[in-house]
């Protein structure tokens, strides 16, 4: 098992809707895949969640200098500010809200705010993992059958520590943590593999993360959308694409594998 980061930044930011997508394409078969890899945060377990909540908390405590809906427009704005320094995860996440708690509250925020975003910040870091509905068993079948990887963005100790607590570690054959996810490390992921981008499935959450790159390099995507999406994840373009299937949840794979 081996661990890679990298330090590639995409900046673009996407919004996307699922109204175009052309159900009448012949799609690519299947028969061919010999790795599925699969995103963690969102796919495998409950993650945005956490942070949505965490956000609603802090415009609450930031209530007394200004709006909720401000609020959360001027965090995103100093959160994506700060993205190509921090790269994601729940460490860069509050380095924000204490930024914005000084910002918004013109360098009178009191210690003891600091000190429970602090500690909030440590609570989410040791919350217990939640996998999603038939995760597991999906993992279990499929790894009878193909090379299982998780392919994840984010802070490399905490993605660890959720796949230690998660117990999904033995199903993987490989773990692949980086800092974003381009098509240039997907493209390094499949040379490292030792196999063709057509015999690699990606399954994930994010159209922009966990398709796009993928399809973009010659790979197949399934998309399983997550009822929460960051805003930055989200992406404009409809996927019409010969190797990108929507599935309602992971479980699904199971009839088509
Ligand atoms: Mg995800």
């Amino acid at each position: 098992m081996a661990f890679f980061i990298s330090t590639v930044h995409n900046k673009t930011l996407y919004f996307y809707t699922f109204t175009n997508i052309h159900k009448d394409l012949a799609l690519m078969p299947l028969s061919k895949i010999k790795v599925i890899a699969f995103d963690a945060d969102d796919t495998l377990w409950v993650n945005e969640t956490l942070f949505r909540q965490a956000e609603r908390e802090f415009c609450v405590l930031m209530q007394d200098y200004l709006p909720e809906e401000k609020c959360n427009a001027l965090l995103f704005e100093i959160e994506m500010k700060n993205l190509p320094l921090y790269g994601y995860g729940i460490k860069p996440f509050t380095l924000s809200l204490i930024e914005a708690a000084i910002k918004f509250s013109k360098g009178n925020i009191p210690v003891s705010t600091i000190e429970t975003l602090i500690g909030r910040a440590k609570k989410m870091l040791d919350a217990p993992i939640e996998l999603l509905d038939g995760i597991e068993q999906t993992l279990e079948v499929l790894s009878q059958k193909y090379r299982l990887v998780m392919a994840t963005k984010g802070d490399l100790l905490d993605q660890e520590r959720k796949l230690i607590k998660s117990g999904l570690e033995p199903y993987f054959h490989h773990i692949e943590i980086v800092s974003d996810k381009t098509e240039k490390q997907y493209q390094r992921l499949v040379n490292h593999l030792d196999i063709q981008a057509e015999e690699f499935l990606m399954v994930g959450n994010s159209v922009k993360s966990d398709i796009l790159p993928v399809l973009a390099i010659g790979g197949h995507g399934f998309h399983v959308p997550f009822h929460t999406t960051w805003a930055h994840e989200t992406v404009k373009e409809p996927v019409n694409h010969v190797n990108f299937r929507l599935l309602s949840s992971a479980i699904e794979m199971l009839n088509l594998l």
